[in-house]
């Protein structure tokens, strides 16, 4: 009897430590339970902020959480989805979500883009937009979404609600060096008028034209050339148009291609920088080969003998270097008119010398 007691007293016993033993495995496992969401909640504002700057997941286990990350096109996207449909606590009649034309950008330094915004629900009452950018260094943004590129780099653009700043969307911007900026501008091409002496436009190294001079070729520049042509033809000589009008864009990438090839000081001896070459102001030509081949060619001899009768010079000429800033040119005519390219011609003088003005870039 004694022996059974015990042995029912024993077995109370081991049921009350079971029982409390079951009740310690609830409380840990809820303990971990709630510590494992906060992990999550924690983890999740990391995910956003890694996003925001670059891609670092180091995890193995593949999860919602990765994939946001690494893709971070889409990061942004579902992030806002996130963001957008969490917010319940608007106000009826604000805007509730926004999409974006695009949440991903590559543009060059000096490049726009600007995504198109809608704001969701339509009748939303008021949908102005607040842009913001997460580094002006890399890119800015405007108050109606045009993004600038800055500087190499990555960035996000910002785009909430005014009345709800809780809704926003996000654009990605990467933006790359712009090989065109990569060299030294001239300072003088931010010319605000075309410089006329004696009534003659001029563009050398000493004065610019405006960035926007787009005059295109000068129609009687055309004409006067088309003539001279047909009378060389006459002659059994071939003159043709090679190059005409270029405009301050085109002139700057022809340059940056020969600094680029030749460095800076060569290619100033034969290219102008943008806003100073001639064919910008729409009254030059080359013709034929551009090139020295060309001053061996019966077609040269005669151009140098005959241009000004139809209004042009040869307007680098040889051993005028120091003066006009250029190497001799001889398939390189400006159009001035008969009468002044005849005066020209006959005073055997550069065109700098007859009027009086030098050609040297400032910087
Ligand atoms: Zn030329």
């Amino acid at each position: 009897m004694a022996k059974k007691r015990v042995t029912k007293y024993t077995l109370r016993r081991r049921r009350a430590v079971a029982v409390l033993i079951l009740l310690l495995l609830i409380i840990i496992i809820a303990v971990i339970a709630n510590a494992c969401s906060d992990d999550k909640k924690v983890s999740k504002g990391k995910a956003k902020n890694e996003s925001s700057t670059s891609q670092t997941t180091t995890t193995t286990k593949p999860s919602q959480q990765n994939i946001i990350i690494n893709t971070t096109t889409t990061a942004a996207n579902m992030l806002n989805q996130n963001t957008t449909t969490t917010t319940t606590a608007a106000e009826k009649g604000d805007v509730e979500s926004i999409s974006l034309t695009f949440y991903a950008a590559n543009i060059k330094v000096g490049d726009k883009k600007m995504p198109i915004v809608t704001m969701s629900p339509s009748n939303a009452k008021d949908k102005s937009e607040i842009w913001e950018s997460s580094n002006t260094v890399i890119a800015t943004v405007d108050v109606k979404g045009n993004i600038l590129g800055v500087s190499p780099g990555t960035c996000y653009i910002t785009v909430k609600s005014k009345s709800n700043p809780d809704v926003y969307a996000e654009v990605k911007v990467t933006v790359v060096a712009n090989e065109e900026d990569a060299e030294p501008t001239p300072t003088s091409s931010d010319a605000s008028q075309p410089t006329y002496v004696k009534g003659v436009l001029i563009a050398n190294k000493s004065y610019a034209l405006p960035k926007d001079y787009n005059p295109g070729l000068d129609p009687t520049t055309k004409s006067q050339f088309e003539l001279l042509s047909a009378d060389a033809k006459k002659e059994g000589l071939d003159i043709h148009l090679s190059s005409g009008f270029r405009s301050y864009d085109y002139q700057k990438r022809i340059y940056n291609n020969y600094v680029n090839a030749y460095g800076q000081s060569t290619a100033d001896t034969f290219s102008a920088r943008p806003g100073h070459s001639e064919h910008q102001t729409g009254l030059a030509i080359d013709v034929n080969s551009i090139d020295d081949s060309f001053a061996a060619t019966p077609e040269s001899a005669w151009l140098a003998s005959n241009a000004h009768r139809y209004g042009f010079i040869i307007r680098y000429p040889k051993g005028k270097e120091h003066i006009t800033g250029y190497k001799y040119e001889s398939w390189h005519i400006r159009y001035l008119g008969v009468d002044t390219a005849t005066a020209v011609y006959n005073s055997g003088l550069t065109l700098e010398e007859y009027l009086g003005i030098d050609s040297k870039y400032s910087n």
